[in-house]
């Protein structure tokens, strides 16, 4: 694989790859490997600017808040923003135009698009108890970014194919395929297992070195589980999905070994800012799926069931409910998938994903000075760690 200076390569296209690397064992095949990688290299390498993905995460982003609409709130948006920056001015890529958007839905939810755009529902801070639990969630998000798996996501659907000399500037055909293939691997499948864990293990580190409790990560996590295991017996899933106890004993073991100590939790910040009361799961009004266009690739132009659910299904057991964008445990992960047959196995029901969202998907402005970041870090006692 190329990678540009300024940018990053996108493979598109992943076919004969394994063929190539089976083949990289045998030594004397060494020469005609290396021609087999650097021809499947041209064919299906893109290079995609900073410019690029600013672009690319804007067109996903439009598509998430016209999906679950914006909390209308300013003092909202603008409390997650600090806290938000805080984090994000300590990742590895402090520079991007970091925006942090809340979604206006009861679903508990978080989606992190490529450029800086991470967005995180009504429903999630409704669940959270302390700013803290607030910073674990966004860290996770923000290292999904810094990390491009948002990028990954979407290669590694196969969803998109282009030639080596296409570019994603000036070509709106592209971009349009792009865009839908992106919205789809993150609000449908979500992430998978390595990155969700690499999330995880580098957001809780990325927090407690602003100063926040690395733990509340895997304490939200937990209340989640909790929540959604009295809430919906007649699935009976979640209370011993794996995922959610690994993950859990992931975050854990993170913060052992790299003996992590920040200790910040900020209840009544938290409490001051963020009023929402929490709906148990059964509450959660939902859509059906050709409604909202959750199959991805147009909502407006596909009211029908999805074509895409012959290649859902044979996808999501492997990368359904993994993320924060996955939140719930069981949500039509590993053990839906084996257990329940039918139609509605096939997309694996996720009430959270499919909450009903509001219909306003306008962007809430906010604007955050230096100064404002700085008093907003002193009054918590944060710091303003580096990368
Ligand atoms: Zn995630």
């Amino acid at each position: 694989m190329r990678v540009s200076r300024t940018g990053m390569t996108v493979v598109a296209l992943l076919i004969t790859l394994s063929g190539v690397e089976a083949g990289a064992g045998q030594l004397g095949q060494l020469g005609k490997v290396t021609e087999g990688v650097k021809k499947v290299g041209e064919l299906r390498d893109l290079q995609v600017t900073d410019a690029e993905e600013q672009q690319l995460g804007q067109d996903v982003s439009a598509r998430i808040r016209e999906r679950y609409g914006v909390v209308q709130s300013a003092p909202v948006h603008r409390y997650v923003s600090l806290v938000g920056r805080t984090i994000a001015a300590a990742s590895s890529r402090p520079a991007l135009p970091w925006t942090f958007i809340v979604l206006d839905t009861d679903g508990v939810n978080a989606f992190a698009a490529p450029g800086g755009y991470v967005h995180i529902t009504r429903g999630a801070l409704a669940l959270m108890q302390d700013e803290a639990e607030l910073a674990g969630v966004l860290a996770h998000e923000i290292v999904h970014i810094t990390g491009k798996h948002t990028i990954r996501s979407m290669q590694k659907t196969k969803a998109v194919q282009m030639g080596a000399s296409e570019t994603l500037s000036g070509n709106a055909a592209l971009l349009d395929r792009v865009v839908a293939a992106t919205y789809e691997s993150i609000v449908e499948r979500g992430f998978g297992r390595e990155d969700e864990r690499e999330s995880d293990a580098a957001g809780v580190a990325l927090i407690s070195r602003v100063g926040y409790q690395p733990a509340a990560l895997g304490t939200i996590l937990a209340r989640l589980k909790e929540r959604n295991a009295s809430s919906r017996e007649r699935r009976g899933l979640f209370a011993s999905h794996p995922d959610m106890q690994s993950r859990l004993d992931g975050i854990a073991g993170t913060i052992t070994k790299q003996k992590l100590t920040g200790t910040v939790t900020l209840s009544e910040r938290y409490r001051q800012a963020i009023t929402y009361t929490p709906k148990p799961l059964s509450d959660i009004a939902t859509v059906d799926a050709g409604a909202a266009g959750l199959t991805g690739s147009d909502s407006k132009a596909a009211p029908a069931p999805a074509p895409a659910d012959d290649k859902a299904k044979k996808d999501e057991p492997r990368r359904r409910s993994f993320g924060l964008g996955r939140m719930m445990p069981g949500s039509g992960g590993e053990k839906s998938q084996a257990q329940v047959t039918g139609s509605g196995a096939a997309r694996g029901v996720d009430p959270e994903r499919d909450a009903r969202g509001g219909s306003n998907p306008a962007l809430v402005a906010v604007s955050i000075s230096a100064a404002d970041l700085q008093a907003f870090r002193k009054a918590g006692g944060l710091t303003a760690a580096g990368a």
